[in-house]
């Protein structure tokens, strides 16, 4: 693997209008994602934060649906990333239904690689319009073998515990070889 320099690639993954870009701009440290959005949104973040005493810096990339439904472009963003999130929406059962193959998909493009990979629902402030809940997320998450996390991009809520939870995935699995 590569020498460890502190600088990890976490990118994002997962159907238009999840809340990729939105999380982005949180995890990026831009004010003022919501609800309004940006009319030209960044793709690619750096964000140096201190986890555990340890400095780290991180790259989001929201890069994924630049890639389109071309292969070798899914392919490169697959290569690239350290650690990868895999974003649905709550209020979207579609959105969930996909992540099965989009991990297989993750799997297949890095199959010798013990990378950190988190799913991640996403509106968990839309209680009223919910299709997807807790207890499902989870239990898929335990059946792909991935860890499993709510949030709301929109309300900031759990999005830093997401990014530290991200820095200690890595470190734990650098550890581990
Ligand atoms: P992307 O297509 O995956 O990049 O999704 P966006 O970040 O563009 O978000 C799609 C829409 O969902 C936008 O209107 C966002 O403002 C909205 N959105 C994103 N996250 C949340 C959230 O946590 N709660 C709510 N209520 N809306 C959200
Ligand atoms: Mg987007």
């Amino acid at each position: 693997s590569s020498p460890d320099t502190g600088v990890y690639k976490v990118m994002l993954l997962g159907d238009s209008g999840v809340g990729k870009s939105t999380l982005a701009g949180i995890f990026g440290g831009v004010e003022d994602t919501f609800p309004h959005g940006s009319e030209h949104p960044e793709d690619t973040y750096e964000r140096n934060l201190l986890v555990d005493g340890e400095k780290t810096t991180l790259i989001v990339y929201d890069i994924w649906e630049e890639a389109g439904s071309q292969s070798w472009m899914q392919d490169s963003c697959l290569q690239m990333g350290d650690a990868f999130l895999l974003i649905f929406s709550v209020t979207d059962r579609s959105t969930f239904q996909r992540l099965p193959s989009l991990l297989l998909q993750l799997r297949t493009a890095r199959p010798h690689r013990h990378i950190p990979i988190i799913l991640v629902g996403n509106k968990g402030d839309l209680v009223r319009s919910r299709e997807v809940n807790m207890e499902e997320g989870r239990s898929l998450a335990g059946m792909l073998n991935c860890k499993y996390t709510e949030i709301s991009a929109a309300l900031h809520h759990n999005t830093h515990e997401l990014l530290e939870g991200v820095v200690r995935q890595i470190r734990l699995r650098k550890d581990e070889g």
